[in-house]
């Protein structure tokens, strides 16, 4: 499963979000892409899974152009938790994760036996199976997150791109929702692309880190190639160091002149 995104252009009218970028998403690793507000990740994210088209260049999926996949074909494949999402409030949880099946039936079926199975896997394997007899609206943000990561899960993709999955949760609930990702990753094989705005959780689960900076790719490779003090200054405007501490095999970023 490969991804691949050439010479990228994407506008919202007259505006061009995002310039010639080109992406390449390896099977089975960890990517995520960093960088400021509005550079333009939400936008890369939305056109590289269907979203949002493309004004010039183009996306292969295992070298099939995007726009040739039907849209049930694609999510088998690919399976995406938007930056923004909602359901009814009283959507019970198990109901909502069981809409992931979609794309596995046809319009006028039912869940059978194997989507119960899977539905089963995804409730169990995000922690969210006690909760599956509430309605979505009695969870915690954390534990809303992990149900519309099963929702996702049981598309059964090969692929999961999940915009800012740990937003608005505190740190225990981000660490939580870091190691379920890289869980999913580990041991069912799963590719993740993710948009992440803590750059400390980036380096130490990123097998990749691509940099967008004001709608251009600033930069790409392995999380110690990416995050560098001289990048932090460019991008983001930060002065830093980034430090090799005994025992931590992954450096830590020390801000300078925090206040
Ligand atoms: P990021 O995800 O990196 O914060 P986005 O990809 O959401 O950034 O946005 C990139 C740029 O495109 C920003 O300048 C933003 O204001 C603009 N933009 C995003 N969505 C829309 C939209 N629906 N209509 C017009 N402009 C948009
Ligand atoms: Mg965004």
């Amino acid at each position: 499963m490969e991804i691949k995104g050439e010479n990228l252009v994407i506008s919202y009218g007259d505006y061009t979000a995002v310039e010639n970028i080109d992406i390449d998403i390896k099977k089975g690793e960890i990517t995520t892409i960093i960088g400021p507000n509005g550079s333009g990740k939400s936008t890369v994210l939305k056109a590289l899974t269907r979203l949002l088209k493309y004004r010039k260049g183009s996306v292969y999926l295992n070298d099939k152009n995007l726009l040739d996949f039907e849209n049930k074909e694609f999510a088998r494949q690919v399976g995406v938790l938007p930056q923004k999402h909602s359901a009814p409030p009283d959507f019970k949880v198990k109901d909502l994760v069981g809409y992931g099946r979609m794309p596995y039936q046809k319009w006028y079926s039912k869940n059978n036996s194997d989507d119960e199975k899977i539905i089963d896997w995804a409730l169990k394997a995000t922690g969210t199976w006690d909760l599956r007899e509430k309605s979505i609206n009695e969870c915690s943000g954390g534990e809303s997150q992990r149900v519309w990561i099963a929702t996702v899960l049981t598309q059964q993709p090969e692929i999961l791109f999940l915009d800012e999955p740990t937003t608005y949760l505190d740190i225990s609930h981000q660490l939580e929702t870091m190691r379920l990702v890289k869980k999913l990753n580990k041991e069912s094989g799963i590719g993740i692309v993710m948009v992440l705005h803590d750059l400390t959780q980036a380096l130490e689960i990123s097998d990749r880190i691509v940099v967008i900076c004001h709608g251009k790719k600033y930069s790409e490779g392995t999380p110690s190639e990416v995050i560098t003090a001289q990048m932090m200054k460019e991008v983001y405007n930060v002065d830093c160091d980034i430090i090799n501490v005994p025992g931590r095999n992954k450096p830590l970023i020390a801000y300078k002149e925090i206040i």
